[in-house]
């Protein structure tokens, strides 16, 4: 029962009348809690021009606490607080338009209350077994509806005591649900919930791009330890604008280049200083202000992943300029020895078994014998498509797919490509090679826009997964399509919320499309760049764990093992793929050996989860049912 209620300035002699308002205003407040209450204050003058007098508009000036259903009132020039109804400067102004009646008083409650019925009354527990049939005939369509159905007691106890464990969760709130993550990071790593969720066995990292997985702690420290790095900067370093946005680049000399300074003004553009020697020599806190510095210079920030109003192209921005910054020092063979052997190291350490990492070549390109970049990607595209293929002849195990990155928004579409796409795929059928397309689409807030129709493209194109689909929900007749061709939605969460596609993880759309049936798995994007500061997926896994109600543990283990069922473990053709994903676990091949693998990895997880928290109470009680299971 909403109230609406106007106060709008008025006599002196009405003055008596609002204070009664306002105290009436505040009980209603309080006891309609969380309810909306519209309240006004302005000058009876005031319109959009506002009272040529005073100054005043008309404007909303009630704010509901949600934590405790109070409002805090607001008056005439909006920046101070209602004073309290005693308050003697309080002058001007009148209630009207009262447009409902106040609720109740307790006496009339208690005479019309006679009148309503228990819920032990035989037709409202008819409705609520019905209610109940409702929901549980519903998930029967989700998309983990087979794998809940088949938990093993073992595992139903597990899911049971992690459920506890979310609700102890948020008795004492350690993260707030939906919390942006780059707050509630340091949080959810002290919780109980995130030791089982870290050990959980997470099965393959579908989605992740390479250049943006080992926290940069690690790779800057390599980094001042490798011999004979250089760094330059196409402007000097003379001001903080400067430090945000010169294009920095690294390099090996044998012979240390130490003249000059990128801190004064008369350095030239370009030019390599040692890096020990830029760093000892940085203004701003010496060597550790300089790790400092690069380290921002590699990272979005917890200001910027919380500027969601700044909107998707200006993160973007930032986050292309880490990937220049990364690029121009990750490739240099020692440094990317180290980095690929923490990263395996982080990956097991974080229950991922398998990994298949997205590789792109840089952006600024250079032509064989060229010292300026190409201007456009043309030539680039033709060398990427043949490296590729060469890759694939002489590595047959490192290349799984082909896959186009970046912005979608601020790329050609799928539809634009065409061509080279076909020709892409002649070339792979002459040469002999397999290389299926594993495509981005839909990581986009478009509707019906050029980006947004990536999706059909990917689809039509015979993608065996689709990267992020965040836009999918949109799309009823792809979501059956997705369903029938079995593709798999590589989801990212946190990336998704970082970078400004949704505001927190209870407003993403994966639920909606595992609700609707579709396969989907979690996966953690560019987790160095984006605030999660690890390779590992578990920060992905605990937001989605907490964030929506109807996952627990039990789906959570149904995305861990799509993750198995949709991997390129091998060279395959299409149909040979899809009956492997269709047979999933009972096929022969290698990927049923893998499923099986894992599913044995699951019991003995949940072995730990009964073992290390179970209590005798939950032994000795019946097996409960997993969360959103039809029984
Ligand atoms: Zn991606």
């Amino acid at each position: 029962m909403p109230v609406r209620r106007f106060v709008s300035m008025a006599t002196d002699t009405e003055v008596s009348r609002i204070k009664e308002t306002r105290r009436e205003a505040t009980e209603v407040t309080q006891a309609l809690g969380r309810w909306h209450l519209g309240v006004r204050v302005g000058c009876n003058q005031a319109g959009e021009q506002g009272c040529q007098e005073t100054g005043h508009r008309e404007v909303p000036i009630s704010k509901i606490d949600p934590t405790n259903g109070r409002a805090t009132f607001y008056y005439h020039n909006l920046t101070s607080p209602l004073p309290p109804p005693e308050d003697p400067d309080f002058t001007h102004a009148h209630a009207s338009n009262i447009t409902q009646k106040m609720p109740f008083t307790d006496q009339e409650w208690e005479e019309v209350s006679q009148e309503v019925p228990t819920t032990g009354e035989p037709f409202i527990q008819q409705y609520i077994e019905g209610r109940e049939r409702l929901i549980a005939q519903e998930a029967t369509q989700r998309s983990d509806a087979s794998f809940r159905q088949s938990l093993s007691p073992l595992a139903r106890r597990a899911c049971a005591i992690l459920e506890d464990e979310l609700a102890k969760e948020s008795e004492n709130i350690t993260v707030h649900p939906g919390m942006m993550f780059s707050l509630s990071k340091d949080r959810m790593e002290q919780t109980k919930l995130w030791q089982i969720v870290r050990r959980m066995p997470k099965g393959s990292l579908l989605h992740a791009h390479i250049d943006a997985m080992v926290d940069f702690k690690f790779l800057l420290d390599v980094l001042m330890k490798e011999p004979g790095m250089h760094i330059s900067a196409d402007m000097p370093l003379t001001s903080p604008r400067a430090l945000e946005n010169a294009t920095l680049l690294f390099r090996f000399f044998k012979t240390a280049r130490t003249k000059d300074s990128l801190y004064s003004k008369d350095y030239a553009p370009g030019t390599f200083i040692r890096i020990t020697q830029a760093a000892d020599a940085f203004p701003d806190g010496g060597r550790e202000g300089f790790l400092k510095w690069v380290h921002s210079r590699c990272t979005l920030s917890r200001t910027d992943a919380v500027a969601q109003h700044h909107g998707v192209d200006e993160i973007w921005t930032k986050f292309y300029k880490c990937f220049r910054v990364v690029n121009s020092f990750l490739h240099h063979e020692n440094i990317y020895r180290q980095f690929l052997r923490r990263l395996m190291h982080l990956l097991k350490d974080d229950g991922i078994m398998y990994a298949e990492l997205r590789f792109a070549w840089g952006l600024d390109y250079y032509q064989q014998g060229s010292e300026t970049p190409d201007t456009d990607y043309v030539h680039m595209m033709d060398v990427l498509d043949e490296e590729c293929i060469t890759t694939k002849i002489t590595h047959p195990h490192l290349i799984a797919g082909y896959d186009l990155v970046g912005q979608e928004d601020g790329g050609r579409p799928l539809r634009d490509l065409l061509p080279e796409l076909f020709w892409f795929r002649k070339q792979c059928a002459e040469e002999g090679v397999n290389i299926p397309f594993f495509f981005h689409a839909g990581e986009c807030l478009g509707s019906g826009s050029e980006t947004d129709h990536n999706l059909y493209d990917a689809v039509l194109l015979g993608t065996r997964r689709i990267g992020h689909g965040f836009s999918l929900y949109k799309h009823p007749l792809l979501i059956d399509l997705v369903k029938e061709k079995r593709i798999l939605i590589e989801s990212c969460p946190i990336s998704n919320e970082v970078l400004r596609l949704c505001g927190s993880v209870m407003s993403h759309p994966l639920p909606a499309l595992l609700a609707r049936g579709v396969p989907c798995c979690l996966c953690n994007d560019d987790p160095a760049m984006l605030g999660q500061d690890t390779a590992g997926c578990t920060h992905d896994f605990w937001q989605a764990l907490q964030g929506w109600e109807n996952l627990g543990l039990a789906g959570l283990g149904s995305l861990a093992e799509n993750s198995i069922r949709w991997s390129a473990f091998e060279d395959q053709t299409a149909d040979k793929w899809t009956r492997d994903v269709k047979e999933a676990s009972v096929g022969s091949g290698l990927k049923a050996k893998r499923l099986q693998e894992w599913a044995v990895d699951w019991e003995k997880f949940c072995l730990w989860v009964v073992d290390e928290f179970g209590t005798d109470e939950d032994a000795n009680g019946a097996v409960p049912a997993p969360t959103a299971v039809a029984q």
